[in-house]
């Protein structure tokens, strides 16, 4: 029997539990507070933002919502970065990416207050989680670690194939995978478009993480028995439904699940857990801030 990993409702038992922390938080006087700023006029950039704030509000955190004119010089940008950094009542930031081109990502990265980076992604946080002691884990491969235990799928001494090198899931995936703590002490291979042959290493894996964005480019031929199935891979490809596309993975799901002993399905597998995961960043980042001691999932 294979494991259908609900991501669905681990995200929902991690919501479950971060209310409480929130309710222990106010308790202590903090209503934690989570900015998100678009400069997009991309709709689905704007659905992700409203997603994540009426995830904020679901659980009593306190949505900052900022938008910017993706046609307004950068300095907008990086003022209003700025004026989240210094207000007192948002404790964690989140710039939706991507930026217009005249922006400069990096630098919008580096802007944000790093005891406030609810993504994860300022420089000093990526060192920080290389070094072996993370502060904010980047919310996508994080919400996978919480997956596999869920699953109850032991890292230690597991092959693991991180299939992408992006800074927002691959590298991070793989960093985490490889520290020396609990969700991690796996032997970990990097893959990539530039990777010789991907099947032989996959096939090599106790674990495979797939976020390449390359739709059901991984199928149960390049899978070994028993292995574990991470779809990372949010695909839209077209389809004869009502929107005209559906969403697929990076992984053909019904060959792989003959091979899987647990697979994440495409929806409602590794995307609820992103979600999830920046609520408990930000949630983290106020009781940081605060001084407050949070339980935390
Ligand atoms: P990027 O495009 O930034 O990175 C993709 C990576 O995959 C790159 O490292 C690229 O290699 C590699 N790659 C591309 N094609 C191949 C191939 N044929 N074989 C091996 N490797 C390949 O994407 P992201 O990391 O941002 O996202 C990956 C996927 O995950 C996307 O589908 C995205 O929508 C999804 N996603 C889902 C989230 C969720 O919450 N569920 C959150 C974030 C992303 P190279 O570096 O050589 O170009």
């Amino acid at each position: 029997m294979t494991d259908i990993i609900d991501g669905k409702a681990v995200a929902e038992g991690i919501r479950a539990e971060l209310e409480s922390s929130v309710g222990a938080l106010k308790d202590a006087g903090v209503t934690p507070g989570l900015a998100t700023v678009l400069m997009s006029d991309d709709p689905a950039s704007e659905t992700y933002v409203s997603m994540k704030q009426r995830d904020c509000e679901e659980v009593g955190i306190e949505g900052i919502h900022v938008e910017i004119d993706p046609d307004a010089p950068a300095s907008e940008l990086y003022d209003a970065i700025d004026e989240l950094n210094d207000d007192p009542e948002v404790h964690g930031i989140l710039v939706q990416m991507p930026v217009p081109e005249h922006v400069d990502s990096r630098r919008v990265l580096r802007a944000i207050d790093p005891t406030k980076d609810a993504d994860g992604f300022h420089p000093e946080n990526v060192g920080m989680l290389v070094a072996g002691h993370p502060r904010f884990k980047p919310c996508t491969p994080h919400g996978v670690q919480k997956l596999l235990a869920s699953a109850n799928v032991d890292t230690e001494g597991k092959d693991a194939v991180v299939v992408g090198r992006s800074n927002i899931v691959g590298k991070p995936m793989a960093n985490l995978l490889v520290q020396k703590a609990d969700g991690g002490n796996a032997t970990v291979t990097v893959c990539h478009s530039r990777t010789a042959d991907l099947a032989a290493k996959t096939r090599e894996a106790d674990i495979v993480v797939a976020a390449a964005g390359v739709p059901e480019m991984i199928d149960g031929e390049m899978l070994s028995d028993g292995v574990t199935v991470i779809d990372v891979g949010v695909n839209r490809v077209d389809a004869d439904t009502e929107k005209g596309y559906e969403l697929v993975g990076d992984v053909d799901f019904e060959s792989a699940k003959e091979k899987a002993s647990a697979i994440t399905p495409v929806p409602g597998g590794v995307g609820p857990m992103t979600r999830a995961m920046l609520l408990y960043n930000t949630v983290k980042a106020a009781g940081i801030r605060e001084g407050v001691e949070v339980e935390l999932p």
